[in-house]
């Protein structure tokens, strides 16, 4: 069985998802490293997509009735047609939304093995897989053998940028199989925007799992009244259902840059810095002096974070009269 990685692209009005070049660049380095080719399936896109794929060794497309929006059945059947037709060890689809319907699908229909919540694959003798369980508390290794098999990946396990290459992979289309046709696609409804967009603001009070409670983010909440900002938040908060997910800032959630990150009772671990690090100005306040933060924080505070924001926030009342 030859060493090929097949990354099932995903895309949404047009566009290709980051998720697609996150698992191409780790598809690239499987493939180098084990002698292989990093190959994308291209079900139901433009073709303009393909010029984006440049770090692919070869693009596959299917294209045809009932494949332009995306639809379970139609799409399974693409899937179904290049996995037969490609016979990859490894199958690299998104743990999306769009993708949790693509890789259980083709796990049970080709009788493969298939690991979910993937952080990382690994590929030698055997295929093994890091899974992320209980919210990022522990981590699973899965022994896959020895291929094929298929794997679930995490979105921003990986970086997008080795995934965005330029190159000229080979091309080739595959005929629409045709399928039943029994789900239509019949509307898009998009999300209601609804909340603060966190990356376009120009000032963030971040508040991480130092706030001790749902009702204490008031106090920041009344900090951020007082500097015309909006209130952003560590991983944990969101999973706790004290923010909303759209404003998770990090590896998982959003990259914000805003000209001052007020990071609140945040300890500074590597996947929130992600989201952060490329704030103009980053002021931190952690009651623990040798939290991570502090390296990234171009001023710091070793201090309780509500005296800090009771100060500041009396202090900005008083200037305003
Ligand atoms: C694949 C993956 C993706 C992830 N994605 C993200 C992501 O997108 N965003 C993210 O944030 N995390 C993410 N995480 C989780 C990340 O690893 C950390 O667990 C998380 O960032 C920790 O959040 P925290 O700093 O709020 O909490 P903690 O690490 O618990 O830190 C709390 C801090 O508050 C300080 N503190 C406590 N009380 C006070 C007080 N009264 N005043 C001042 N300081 C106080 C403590 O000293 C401590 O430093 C991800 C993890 C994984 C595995």
């Amino acid at each position: 069985m030859a060493n090929d990685i097949l990354v099932v692209a995903e895309h949404l009005g047009g566009k290709l998802s980051d998720i697609t070049f996150e698992m191409l660049g780790k598809a690239k380095d499987l493939a180098q490293a084990g002698g292989g080719s990093a190959i994308v399936a291209l079900i139901g896109a433009d073709a303009g997509m393909v010029d984006e794929l440049g770090a692919a060794d070869a693009v596959v497309t299917v294209a045809g009735d009932g494949l332009g929006d995306f639809n379970p059945e139609t799409y399974n059947a693409a899937l179904g047609a290049v996995v037969e037709a490609k016979s990859p060890r490894l199958v690299m689809v998104g743990y999306t939304s769009m993708g949790m319907d693509l890789a259980s699908t083709l796990a049970v229909k080709r009788d493969l093995p298939h690991a979910t919540f993937c952080l990382d694959v690994e590929m030698g003798d055997t295929i093994t897989a890091t899974s992320q369980c209980y919210g990022g508390k522990i981590n699973v290794t899965t022994d896959l053998g020895t291929g094929p098999c298929v794997v679930s990946m995490l979105s921003g396990a990986a970086s997008a940028d080795a995934g965005r290459a330029q190159g000229t992979p080979a091309t080739e289309s595959l005929p629409a199989p045709v399928t039943p046709g029994k789900i239509r696609f019949k509307q898009l409804i998009e999300p209601e925007a609804g909340d603060v967009d966190i990356t376009a603001q120009e000032i963030l009070v971040a508040v991480g799992r130092g706030i001790g409670s749902k009702d204490d983010i008031e106090v920041a909440e009344d900090l951020a009244e007082e500097l015309d900002a909006a209130v952003a938040g560590s991983r944990p908060l969101i999973d706790a259902g004290w923010l909303p997910k759209t404003r998770q800032v990090g590896k998982s959630g959003l990259k914000v840059s805003p000209k001052l990150y007020l990071a609140l009772g945040i300890s500074g671990a590597p996947e929130h810095i992600e989201g952060m690090k490329s704030s103009a100005t980053i002021v931190a306040v952690n009651s623990d002096k040798h939290a991570p933060i502090f390296n990234v924080a171009h001023y710091g505070m070793a201090a309780d974070l509500f005296d800090v924001c009771e100060e500041l926030t009396e202090a900005l009342q008083e200037r305003k009269g």
